[in-house]
């Protein structure tokens, strides 16, 4: 399935498309109305050019359907006794959305991360610390299933426990793969140092990181890379797409999608259009399997750029080149320049004085776009600090095409998480 013709992938995705669609038009009302209100009568689908006609939908939207038609919303379409598990989305944007996996959606997701995993090296006989979170949040679950089926063994660490925990399995059981935040882990190379402990000495030699940007980023990938002395991939995932649906591959060549069971766009924002080959749009996922609470054009608010060039690892479906690059609601506009957290990131990581921690601090007024106010608020490690704010506004500038104001803080004082670091900080 992975090194498929296009022809044979894009064959299959319309013969599962149109299967999944007369599914929507007759189970729920909330993609019917939708539906037809696009002109859209089952049976319509015969080629993926006519996937452009089809309506989006936001997150905005599932979270007013679900308010107004309690508890979980119309886009339910299996039945209450299939239903195996809730996830919310994380909320780092509004009230959370509520998404059901059934019986067999659970399976199909644990497949789909087992996937991943393998294309970036896991093999039966490693061990695997997850440090992902457990629970409600989606990514510790999909990826203690994968390792099930991929006859891994498990340590389902999760987040609840401190990082000094982590570091003692990690030195008396031998993991050989750690799943984490990329910030998380960091951290723990950061631990490691503080506690002379070597990292050579450990058995880890790779790690895929993912629930917020980081590793598609070289100043931070290089970071953990040295800091772990280990082999680090880049993960994504979204709750109500998929946790852990799409990774490097051992080429890190960018994110491998699963196409068989999720159909990827690449629009322009303002026309919602496709972009051509290449060029940068958000992306937009369908469920092209998907039992309980499928997405239809689910519109994800994440930059990227596609290409649909076999991989070196042979594999064919489609890639986000350089992962996914910026999320539409984190975008920063300041005095005429336009930039993501993750370009602050990609500075202040390529100082070594600095620690890896930062935050954007931003002032507007309620509702409005544009920022009055904006900080960048980084750490100084033990390393000298002469002319070092001066310097650091002297690369920022050239990043992002303004000059935002610099406030270096004693090491230690900006919070660290495990689950999802939060960069920008509006006020
Ligand atoms: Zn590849």
């Amino acid at each position: 399935m992975e090194t498929a013709a296009r022809e044979d992938i894009d064959a299959l995705q319309v013969t599962r498309l149109r299967g999944q669609l007369d599914r929507l038009f007759e189970k729920s009302e909330f993609y019917r109305e939708r539906l037809e209100a696009s002109g859209y009568e089952p049976g319509d689908l015969s080629s993926l050019d006519h996937v452009a006609a089809l309506p989006i939908v936001t997150k905005s939207e599932l979270r007013d359907e679900q308010m107004t038609h309690p508890p979980f919303g119309r886009f339910v379409v299996a039945d209450a006794s299939q239903l195996r598990e809730l996830h919310p989305s994380s909320g780092t944007t509004g009230a959370p959305v509520n998404t059901l996996w059934s019986a067999q959606d659970v399976d199909a997701i644990a497949e789909m991360t087992a996937r991943t995993m393998w294309q970036f090296g896991v093999r039966p006989g490693d061990v695997v610390l997850n440090a992902f979170a457990y629970g409600l949040w989606v990514a510790g679950m999909s990826a203690h299933y994968a390792c099930s089926r991929l006859g891994v063994l498990v340590i389902p660490s999760g987040t609840g426990v401190s990082t000094g925990k982590q570091i003692d399995y990690l030195v008396t059981a031998s993991p050989t793969v750690l799943l984490s935040t990329p910030s998380y882990a960091i951290h723990i190379a950061e631990e490691l140092a503080h506690r002379g402990v070597a990292p050579e000495k450990l058995a880890l030699r790779a790690g895929c990181f993912g629930g917020e940007a980081g590793t598609e980023n070289p100043a931070t990938r290089a970071r953990i890379e040295s800091g772990l002395r280990i082999d680090a991939f880049d993960y994504y995932g979204l709750a109500e797409v998929g946790p852990t649906f799409a990774s490097e591959c051992e080429a890190k060549a960018g994110l491998h999608f699963a196409e068989d069971e999720i159909l990827v766009e690449c629009l322009d924002p303002g026309t919602r259009q496709p972009v051509g080959e290449g060029e940068l749009g958000v992306l937009v996922f369908t469920h092209l399997n998907r039992e309980a609470t499928p997405m239809l054009r689910y519109w994800s608010n994440d930059y990227a750029r596609l290409t649909y060039e076999r991989c070196a690892c042979g594999r064919t479906h489609v890639r986000a080149l350089g992962g996914v690059l910026g999320r539409q609601d984190d975008l920063v506009i300041y005095k005429g320049a336009k930039f993501y957290p993750s370009q602050v990131e990609k500075v202040v990581r390529s100082f070594l004085e600095l620690s890896p921690e930062f935050r954007v601090e931003i002032e507007r007024e309620p509702g409005a776009q544009l920022v009055r106010q904006c900080t960048v608020v980084v750490e100084w490690s033990e390393a000298s600090r002469e002319g070092l704010d001066v310097r650091l506004k002297g690369s920022l500038r050239e990043e992002l095409g303004v000059t935002p104001s610099v406030r270096i803080e004693a090491a230690g004082t900006l919070e660290r998480t495990s689950f999802k670091a939060a960069r920008l900080v509006v006020r």
